[in-house]
């Protein structure tokens, strides 16, 4: 069985972490298995539905690596859903309903004053043909609801979240087609999932209660129901759904330099029992994704830890995959020598400026002197070996210094910083004579 697998967005905004969460477990779960991942466009709803959403939902997956093995589209299958529903229509798995919105309300209503569950009450079922018919006279346009099968249970064991079960006479036929014709999302979705052959439906917990009618969907189908995982939701680090994690989007997380390998890498473990480790390759987080290892409870992302992984990332970057996004002239021996302090790749920017010059050097003070010296021992020793090393021992010896007032004003000098790369790295690339003019220029009291 070739296990197959979609994302299904629905491209009414940009996509944020919670659903590239989901596409990821998606992508993640058939190419650990040599099987196919579709992006299914979900755009039945015609008003709230945007070329540009398509488009941005397209971009952010080929930035992540996440390429999909074939695109679908809802609003090019219609024909078949009318056929579906026409099949499900004759066999009695749907019926029409006439009651408007606010009367359903009502409904509600009451049913929750008394203390009930709002479940429909099917009174659309008990109109005799005549009634029908006068409603339909009266210009009255029916909307259309799955008649669920009370007998039937419903149960699945979710990948997740273990055996699932509901009852049906707890819950509402649901609406399926509005009184214009068009679709809400559960039917098309089941039909999709059969005509395209998912295997495994990968998706939030919100979508639990659908999974539970649409089971009873593929069921009037005749079809078996794809394999379910309903993975726990995302909230922000201080516990709660946090406002600023639904507008996280692709382009915000781009924008502060985060890099794909290490979105990839900390949502391909939230909220699962193994540890988040920055991987460059996707290769080893493929080979033990597994969905028993996710929890049920809410994982929490927190962007500070996006943060330390990206770090993490950006210190693995080789030359090649960021030498197009460096400053100018910035060469492979400095991203090494400088790739170690960085948190994004553009923070290379500032130590190029730091190799490059001008500097500004913090006032030389009780420094002065020693300074003139390491200046004057810059000028004598070996260039082309371990610069570093060659100027702190003879300094060390002539002025018996070590450790930080040895090594802390040279660093002053000679980056304008108190903390940086390693100076061993960083001064062969300074060079003799910037390193000389700026230790001159700090000497002067
Ligand atoms: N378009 C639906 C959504 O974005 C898809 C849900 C599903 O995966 O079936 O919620």
């Amino acid at each position: 069985m070739t296990v197959i697998t979609r994302f299904a967005p629905s491209p009414t905004g940009t996509l944020h972490v919670g659903n590239i969460r989901t596409a990821l477990h998606n992508w993640m779960w058939a190419k650990a298995r040599g099987g196919r991942f579709l992006l299914r466009i979900d755009d039945t709803d015609a008003e709230r539905s945007e070329e540009r959403f398509v488009d941005a939902i397209r971009a952010d997956l080929a930035w992540l690596g996440l390429h999909p093995d074939a695109e679908e589209r809802q609003s090019l299958r219609t024909a078949r859903y009318e056929a579906v529903f026409e099949e499900l229509r004759a066999a009695g798995h749907i019926y029409p309903a006439y009651e408007m919105a606010q009367e359903l309300d009502l409904k509600r209503k009451i049913l929750r004053g008394r203390g009930l569950p709002p479940v429909y009450d099917r009174a659309a079922l008990a109109l005799t043909d005549e009634e029908r018919a006068r409603l339909e006279a009266d210009g009255v346009r029916p909307h259309w609801r799955f008649r669920l099968d009370h007998a039937a249970p419903i149960a699945w064991t979710d990948l997740i979240r273990g055996p699932q079960h509901f009852d049906a006479a707890t819950m509402s036929d649901p609406v399926i087609r509005r009184a214009d014709g068009s679709w809400l999302y559960m039917l098309p979705s089941a039909i999709d999932d059969r005509d395209m052959g998912v295997t495994h439906v990968v998706r939030g917990e919100d979508h639990v209660t659908n999974t539970a009618l649409q089971l009873q969907m593929f069921a009037a189908m005749g079809v078996p129901a794809p394999a379910f995982a309903h993975e726990a939701l995302l909230t922000g680090a201080e516990g709660k759904l946090s406002k600023r994690l639904g507008s996280l989007g692709i382009d915000a997380l781009r924008d502060d330099g985060i890099e794909p390998a290490a979105i990839v890498s900390l949502l391909a473990r939230l909220g699962t029992s193994q540890p988040v480790e920055p991987h460059l390759d996707v290769t080893p987080l493929l080979a033990d994704f597994d969905f028993a290892h996710f929890g049920r409870a809410p994982a929490r992302f927190d962007e500070r830890e996006l943060a330390q992984v990206n770090a993490r990332i950006v210190h693995q970057l080789p030359f090649a995959a960021v030498a197009d996004r460096l400053p100018a002239g910035m060469d492979e021996a400095t991203w090494q020598a400088v790739r170690p302090n960085l948190e994004t790749v553009a923070g290379a920017a500032e130590w190029w400026q730091v190799v490059e010059g001008p500097i500004q050097a913090p006032a030389a003070g009780d420094d002065a002197d020693y300074l003139a010296r390491a200046a004057a021992v810059a000028r004598t020793i070996d260039w082309a070996g371990d610069p570093w090393h060659a100027l702190t021992t003879a300094l060390k010896e002539a002025t018996g210094r070590k450790g930080k007032p040895l090594f802390l004003p040279l660093r002053r000098a000679l980056t304008g910083r108190d903390h940086g790369p390693d100076m061993a790295a960083l001064l062969p690339l300074i060079g003799r004579d910037r390193a000389i003019a700026r230790l001159d220029s700090n000497s002067v009291a």
